[in-house]
C-alpha cells in the first residue's frame, strides 16, 4: 500500500534536532503508540540522533493489549542505552518516572552545571501534544523559545536542572515495511485521504482473525456466528450488515462498514488491541529488508 502523505515541515524539524544535536543533547523521547510499538518507531529519528541514549515512552497504553505491551517493555529495555516505559492520558503526574528514566540514561549528567538536555518526538497523533500540556502544565514550567538554537524550538523546565526540548512540525518516516504502513493508518496517525479505508479495514480484520483472543473480540461486538469460511471481504460485509451500513436494496456500504469497524477499534469498542508483537515485527522487517 503507498502512502502519499507527509506532515508539513519534514526539513524544519530536521534543522531543528540537528541543532538540538550541536548545541547538546543527552537523552532522546521516542513517544510511541503502545498498540504499535515498532511501526510507530522512526527509523529517521534514530539516524538524526545516532549514539544518544533513547527512553521509549509507550503512549496510549490504555488502549493496548496489557500483555503485549509488557512483551514491548522488555524487548526495549533489552537494547543498550534504551530505557522504555508505558503511559497514557489519565496518568496524571507523568514527570516523575519520565525524569527518574532518563537521569538513568545519563548517570553522568545533572546539576546546574551540567543539566540534563533531553528531547521529545514521536509520529502525528501519538499524544506528544497531550503530554506535554500535562507535563508543562503540572509542573508550571517555563516555556517559550530557547534563544540562539532555532526560534521555534520549546523549552519546557521540568526540574531545576533537567530541560525537556519539543521540535515543532513532524518527522515522517519512509514507510518500508507494509504491514507497518496498515498500522499507521489503523491506528490514526496518517490523514485520512492517504489511504484507501476500505483496503486497511481489511488489512485489519485479517490481522485480527488470526489471533483467537481478537477474533473473540470481533465475534463479541458483532454479533458475528462461525466466521471460518468467510473470506476477509465478507467478513467486512457481515460487520456492515450488522451495524447497518446499508446501501439500498439489502447491500451492504463496504466503504461505511469500514469506517465504522476503524472507528471502533480505535476508540477501544472492541477491547485493548494491540497490532503487533515484537516478534511479528522482526518478521516483517526482515521481508521488507530482502525486498
Ligand atoms: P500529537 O499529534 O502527537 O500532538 O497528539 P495529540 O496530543 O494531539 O493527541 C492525539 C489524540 O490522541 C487526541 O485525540 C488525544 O486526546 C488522544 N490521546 C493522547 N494521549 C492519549 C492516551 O494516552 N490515551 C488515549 N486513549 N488517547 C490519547
Amino acid at each position: 500500500m503507498a502512502i502519499n502523505w507527509f506532515p508539513g515541515h519534514m526539513n524544519s524539524t530536521r534543522n531543528a534536532i540537528n541543532d538540538r544535536m550541536k548545541a547538546g543533547l543527552d537523552v532522546v523521547i521516542e513517544l510511541l503508540d503502545a498498540r504499535l510499538p515498532g511501526s510507530s518507531a522512526n527509523p529517521l529519528l534514530a539516524q538524526l540522533t545516532a549514539g544518544k541514549p533513547t527512553l521509549k515512552l509507550l503512549n496510549k497504553q490504555d488502549l493496548a493489549d496489557p500483555e503485549r505491551t509488557a512483551l514491548w517493555l522488555a524487548h526495549y529495555n533489552s537494547l543498550p542505552d534504551t530505557r522504555a516505559i508505558g503511559l497514557d492520558a489519565s496518568n496524571k503526574a507523568p514527570a516523575q518516572a519520565l525524569i527518574k528514566a532518563c537521569r538513568e540514561l545519563a548517570p553522568l549528567r545533572g546539576g546546574m552545571v551540567k543539566p540534563l538536555r533531553v528531547l521529545i518526538c514521536g509520529i502525528p497523533n501519538v499524544g506528544k501534544s497531550t503530554l506535554i500540556n500535562t507535563l508543562a502544565s503540572k509542573r508550571s514550567a517555563k516555556t517559550g523559545d530557547e534563544p540562539g538554537i532555532t526560534k521555534v524550538e520549546q523549552k519546557i523546565v521540568l526540574d531545576q536542572d533537567f530541560y525537556l526540548f519539543d521540535t515543532p512540525g513532524m518527522l515522517w518516516p519512509k514507510i518500508a515495511i507494509e504491514e507497518s504502513g496498515y498500522n499507521l493508518a489503523a491506528s490514526g496517525a496518517v490523514g485520512r485521504n492517504a489511504f484507501d479505508e476500505e483496503e486497511v479495514a481489511l488489512e485489519l480484520l485479517a490481522y485480527l482473525r488470526r489471533h483467537p483472543a481478537y477474533l473473540d473480540m470481533l465475534k463479541a461486538r458483532y454479533k458475528l456466528g462461525e466466521v471460518e469460511g468467510m473470506n476477509d471481504e465478507q467478513l467486512l460485509t457481515e460487520i456492515g450488515r450488522k451495524r447497518g451500513a446499508m446501501l439500498g436494496g439489502g447491500r451492504v456500504n463496504l466503504q461505511k462498514a469500514a469506517e465504522v469497524l476503524m472507528y471502533e477499534f480505535r476508540q477501544k469498542v472492541l477491547g485493548p488491541i494491540s497490532l503487533e508483537t515484537p516478534e511479528e515485527f522482526k518478521a516483517w522487517a526482515a521481508v521488507a529488508e530482502e525486498r
